[in-house]
């Protein structure tokens, strides 16, 4: 999701997007070790780690050493986590805050990592990957639910029917493999992104940490398909909504929206018009260019400017107090 991506939203919308909302505005540079454009994978890890790795890479460094990541620093200081996705849950973005793996295709294995991550909340499609699995017969939903865990599925209801206790761990699955794309129905971020923040809030005293993607924007434009991404944006747009309403609300919560990278090279071409976009795409792939960070509350003015990817990761410890623990005490007499 880069600019184009949110100004075909907006030119497309009939109210001002959310994104307007935003106090402070920067850029982040989203290459990776290996390539100039960066992957999923390499970039999310460097939001996650903050290190620059190589494309595919999911939680490890360069040299396929794996690295705690924010969500798991965060954990062991007793805050609690979640990962909301429209993608499979196992996909390369929520498994690089959670799972370390060398190849993001080893889906099987990030499930494993996921069901061992002990994170409070998991919302996404990929069940396949915990309870029919091909390289061996585990069962990491009965494994999980052993455990404490609750765990529903799209085929027992409708998320909005699922009450999750604060007192257990939750996961839901929204679909077998990858959930339906915005325009065949699929209507679960909204709700999913309401019910993580009171669940979060309401599990831990000393805050929480949860990464939202809004997966399928990217797909869009890998398909080239300008509506669909405007539609996938726009869906987007009202789970950063109910997220600002959140933080407005508790003025010590920090919102930041970016994406790993832009796809596709979308440009809105001449000839558009408020409402009649005409999109026109460079590639199939990702590009290279500049993608905006958004940040709201506390923390928010670190965000202005143009830094590198990995400078999400410490500039979110920044702001977490992760950083001043860790300083040596013998400053002090
Ligand atoms: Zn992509």
């Amino acid at each position: 999701m880069g600019l184009s991506q949110i100004s075909a939203a907006m030119y497309s919308s009939q109210t001002p997007l959310t994104f307007e909302q935003f106090q402070v505005v920067g850029f982040h540079k989203s290459y990776s070790s290996s390539d100039l454009v960066t992957d999923s994978a390499a970039g999310a890890t460097a939001f996650a780690c903050g290190v620059k790795t190589y494309n595919g890479a999911i939680g490890v460094d360069a040299d396929t050493v794996a690295q705690q990541t924010i969500l798991e620093e965060a954990q062991e200081r007793g805050l609690s986590t979640g990962l909301v996705v429209t993608s499979t849950i196992v996909h390369a973005t929520p498994a690089s805050f959670a799972a370390h793996q060398p190849m993001r295709v080893f889906y099987e294995e990030i499930a494993e990592d996921l069901s061992d991550s002990n994170v409070d909340l998991m919302i996404g499609g990929g069940k396949r990957y915990f309870d029919r699995r091909q390289k061996d017969d585990r069962d990491l939903i009965s494994e999980m639910e052993s455990r404490g865990y609750l765990i529903s599925d799209y085929y027992y209801g409708d998320l909005s029917r699922t009450r999750p206790d604060p007192d257990r761990k939750f996961v839901y699955f929204s679909a077998d493999n990858q959930p339906l794309p915005v325009n065949q129905g699929r209507t679960y971020l909204e709700y999913a992104t309401r019910l993580s923040l009171s669940y979060l809030d309401s599990r831990s005293d000393e805050g929480f940490f949860l990464m939202i993607e809004g997966s399928q924007i990217d797909w869009a434009n890998h398909a080239n398909e300008g509506r669909l991404s405007i539609q996938e944006t726009l869906d987007f747009n009202r789970s950063i909504q109910i997220a600002l309403d959140f933080a407005r609300q508790r003025p010590n919560t920090l919102v930041l929206v970016t994406a790993d990278h832009e796809s596709g090279g979308m440009a809105l071409n001449p000839g558009s018009k408020r409402g009649r976009v005409k999109t026109a795409f460079t590639t199939n792939g990702h590009t290279a260019s500049l993608v905006p960070v958004f940040a709201y509350g506390p923390g928010a003015e670190a965000f202005r400017g143009i830094y590198e990817n990995t400078a999400i990761y410490h500039k979110m410890r920044a702001f977490l107090g992760f950083d001043e623990e860790e300083e040596p005490a013998l400053q002090n007499p």
